[in-house]
């Protein structure tokens, strides 16, 4: 599904305008990627603008070009809210319902502001008169790309807006390798590559920079794995206490549910991650082939994403979690078996 109705905003968009750029709670490297971008080549048209993510980002990608520059609303709540009251133009990148902002939805709810949607997830809100909204693209970042290359073809990109695009569009495709990667992907990448981002830096950066107690969360992540092989599923599940033990960060988890879906012969792989001081169990949903995970988030844990890809929430506690889910996944036997 594409929707685009962006053309529009050029003309309303100049050097006076103010402009604000969110990204979704728990910021990946889409969401910043895509955020920052934007952000360097509003630089580069003149254009003033501030990006703002709900909480803060995780380590693993504290390299990226101006990430100092973000303003995080659990931090900076009044600082933020006057950002966006100001704002004649909202942004906002890599997600499509504004609850997907945690508390700073609340505050966007009540805006007088336009809003400006670019996003790749399903089924997408109607906040946004301006929106480039494309369920088929494997990144935001991809769309970014699209937007300023062809509304502003004149303007050249920087190194530092390329490698920001560039990250996107590599954590979104599992380093190029999801099916929702296409030659058309690979001609951005070429592009950006063109444009000054070191490719081979980039992954060095966002993937070899390991502390050493996240390799051992992983070593018990891999414990806890549990195999369904009649239903072609593996999860895994990190306690609290299990993240306290390795000394958890933001971010320590990205990637781990990988683990349970490249297990031969799997096609829905989950993780479920327990947060005490929010009292839910984050969950994340990866599937390979036609299981649709974003319905599946949809149906059971008031969450979503796209189809192999998605994530959700469970407030009850982590053995409760565990046994409702494996009932539940009874009623997909068929799907799965
Ligand atoms: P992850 O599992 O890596 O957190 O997220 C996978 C995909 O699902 C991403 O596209 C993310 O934006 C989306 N997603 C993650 N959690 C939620 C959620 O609670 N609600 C919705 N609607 N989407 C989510
Ligand atoms: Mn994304």
């Amino acid at each position: 599904m594409r929707k685009n109705t962006i053309d529009g905003l050029k003309g309303q968009l100049n050097k006076n305008s103010k402009v604000s750029i969110i990204g979704h709670k728990n910021p990946d490297g889409d969401a910043l990627g895509s955020t920052l971008g934007l952000h360097l080549f509003m630089k580069e048209l003149g254009i003033t603008s501030q990006v703002i993510m709900p909480n803060s980002s995780p380590d693993f990608l504290a390299w990226l070009p101006s990430i100092d520059t973000i303003l995080c609303y659990d931090n900076d709540k009044a600082q933020c809210e006057e950002e966006l009251d100001n704002s004649d133009f909202v942004f906002t990148l890599d997600f499509n319902h504004l609850d997907r902002t945690g508390s700073l939805g609340d505050h966007l709810q009540k805006l007088n502001t336009n809003f400006v949607m670019i996003d790749h997830h399903q089924q997408p809100a109607d906040y946004a008169p301006y929106m480039l909204s494309d369920t088929s693209i494997a990144s935001t970042c991809e769309l970014v790309h699209e937007y300023i290359t062809t509304q502003y073809p004149e303007t050249k990109l920087t190194a530092d807006i390329a490698s920001c695009l560039y990250t996107g569009i590599m954590t979104d495709t599992g380093s190029f390798r999801f099916p929702s990667t296409t030659s058309k992907t690979h001609r951005i990448i070429a592009d950006l590559i063109d444009a000054g981002a070191n490719n081979s830096e980039i992954h060095q950066n966002t993937f070899d920079n390991n502390a050493e107690s996240r390799l051992h969360l992983l070593g018990r992540a891999l414990q806890n794995l549990k195999v369904l092989k009649d239903l072609s599923t593996a999860y895994i599940s990190l306690s609290q206490d299990d993240l306290n033990q390795y000394g958890f960060k933001k971010g320590d988890t990205e990637g781990f549910v990988n683990y349970a879906l490249s297990l031969k012969g799997i096609k829905f792989a989950v993780i479920f991650i327990e947060n005490k001081a929010e009292n839910i169990i984050k969950i994340s949903f990866r599937s390979i082939g036609d299981f649709d995970v974003n319905s599946f988030a949809r149906n059971h844990y008031n969450g979503g994403g796209h189809n192999n890809a998605a994530g959700g929430k469970s407030d009850l506690d982590l053995n409760t979690t565990l046994e409702k889910f494996e009932e539940t996944l009874n009623n997909y036997r068929k799907e799965l078996s």
